[in-house]
This record gives structure tokens, C-alpha cells and sequence, in this order.
């Protein structure tokens, strides 16, 4: 079944104080339960991110893992570590990885498989750049994309899986894809997974928004029939305009 989905990407922001307050705050918010609300502060946060949360409707959800089991790779965090923990769910292939620690389509690919054979949940990101879309190659990239990356899995895959289109050019630079560009992208991805797959397959995954996602623009982007809910990174900072995002996606 497709599932509504907010999920919150804090990035590097927030400290120890900082991440308490606002997951404090966060709970204090109404609950719309056809909504499932996701956070992802920093790593050092993480344990104490889902002590705090128990008792409420909020998933925590890593910002990212290593593609390698276990091994001399300082700094890493590895699957094994995150589950440990209880965190069963990781982002991976954020635009910001991909651009800073060049992580590729073959490295996203190992990342995705060892995440998903230790039952660590996926929300997987990708997404096309400003020149593709300028040259009108944006549909051919987010399918190469995918190609090169989750339609490789088997199907089985496919239920602890959940997709995040972000378009490079619209992510924190306050430039937001418009619900028609959304639509029409996100009805793209799910015909590649039936082309790949089946009907039931692309019908279920739920396709994220990702991209300058505030208050003001969430109603008619998740208004969209094949836009599931957002990803959403600097509205996310802040409590209430985090809840009327998740409010946005609600029909209740
Ligand atoms: C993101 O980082 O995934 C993101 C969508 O950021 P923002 O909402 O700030 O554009």
C-alpha cells in the first residue's frame, strides 16, 4: 500500500540542545494519522533522537551509511552500527552526497543492496540537474538514474522501498519545481518501474517531492495524484512550518 509520507532531512544543523527542542516541540504537534512523519538529525543525535520519540508518531531515519559491511573506513557509519540502535530506515544517494563525496550510481547501488539484505529501509534520492532539464534531458537522466541503481533489485525489494525526486536545481535554493513539473516527473518514475516490474509494484512505492518544499507550496504540490509526500530540508528546521507541511499532506 502507498504510504503518505514527511520526512525531515536536518542536514549538518542543529546541536545537542537544538535537536532535543525541536524533536520536543515537534511532539507537541497534532497528529494526522495517514501521515507517517519521518526526522533525520545528525548522527551523534540518533540514539538519544529515538528515545525521545517513543510514544509518538515520528520515525527516525539515518541521513546516510556506508556501503561496506564493517572495516578500516574512519569516519564511516555501517549498517550494522545503525541497526544496532534500532534505526531501521536510511536515506541514501542525496544529491549533497552524491555532490560533495562523489558518491556514484555503482557506490549508491552497494550502499542500497547491503542496506537492504540487513533489512535497513530505503528512502532513496535522485534526481536531475539545472543544464538537464535547460537541455530537456531531465527525463533520461532520473531514468538512467534508476537504472543504474534501484531497478536492478528484485522485486521483493520493492516494499522497503520508498523514492525521493529532487530535482538538484530546486533543493535549498528556495527554487521549487512546480506541481505540474512534479506530476509529470513522478508519473515518469512510476512507468519506468512498470516497464521494469509491474503494475502493483509501481502503484505501491511512494514518490516523495523533494525541493524547496515551505508551507505555502506543500498543499498543491501533494495535491498531485502521483506525488506522495515531501522531503523536505531547511522546513524542516522549524517546528511549525514542519507541521503544517505534514497538515498539507493529511486528508483528514
Ligand atoms: C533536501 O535536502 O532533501 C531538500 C529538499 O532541501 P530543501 O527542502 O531545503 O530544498
Amino acid at each position: 500500500m502507498r504510504k503518505k509520507i514527511v520526512a525531515g532531512n536536518w542536514k549538518m544543523h542543529n546541536d545537542l540542545n537544538e535537536t532535543i527542542s525541536l524533536i520536543n516541540e515537534l511532539k507537541k504537534n497534532d497528529i494526522y494519522s495517514d501521515v507517517i512523519v519521518m526526522i533525520s538529525p545528525a548522527f551523534p543525535f540518533l540514539q538519544m533522537a529515538l528515545e525521545l520519540v517513543k510514544k509518538s508518531n515520528i520515525e527516525v531515519v539515518s541521513q546516510n551509511v556506508h556501503q561496506k559491511p564493517k572495516g578500516a573506513f574512519t569516519g564511516e557509519i555501517s549498517v550494522e552500527m545503525l541497526k544496532s540502535i534500532g534505526i531501521n530506515k536510511t536515506i541514501i544517494g542525496h544529491s549533497e552526497r552524491r555532490k560533495y563525496f562523489n558518491e556514484n550510481d555503482t557506490v549508491l547501488l552497494e550502499k542500497v543492496k547491503l542496506a537492504l539484505s540487513n533489512d535497513l529501509d530505503i528512502i532513496f534520492c535522485f534526481g536531475e540537474e539545472l543544464l538537464d532539464r535547460k537541455s530537456n534531458r531531465h527525463f533520461e537522466v532520473v531514468m538512467n538514474q534508476l537504472k543504474k541503481t534501484v531497478l536492478n533489485l528484485d522485486k521483493d525489494s520493492w516494499n522497503k522501498i520508498v523514492l525521493a525526486y529532487e530535482p538538484v536545481w530546486a533543493i535549498g535554493t528556495g527554487e521549487t519545481a512546480s506541481p505540474d513539473q512534479a506530476q509529470e516527473m513522478h508519473e515518469f518514475i512510476r512507468k519506468c518501474i512498470l516497464e521494469s516490474y509491474d503494475k502493483t509494484t509501481s502503484e505501491n512505492v511512494s514518490i516523495l517531492y523533494g525541493g524547496s518544499v515551505k508551507p505555502s507550496n506543500a498543499n498543491e504540490i501533494f495535491s498531485k495524484k502521483d506525488v506522495d509526500g515531501g522531503l523536505i530540508g531547511g522546513a524542516s528546521l522549524n517546528a511549525k512550518d514542519f507541521q503544517l507541511i505534514i497538515k498539507a499532506n493529511s486528508s483528514l
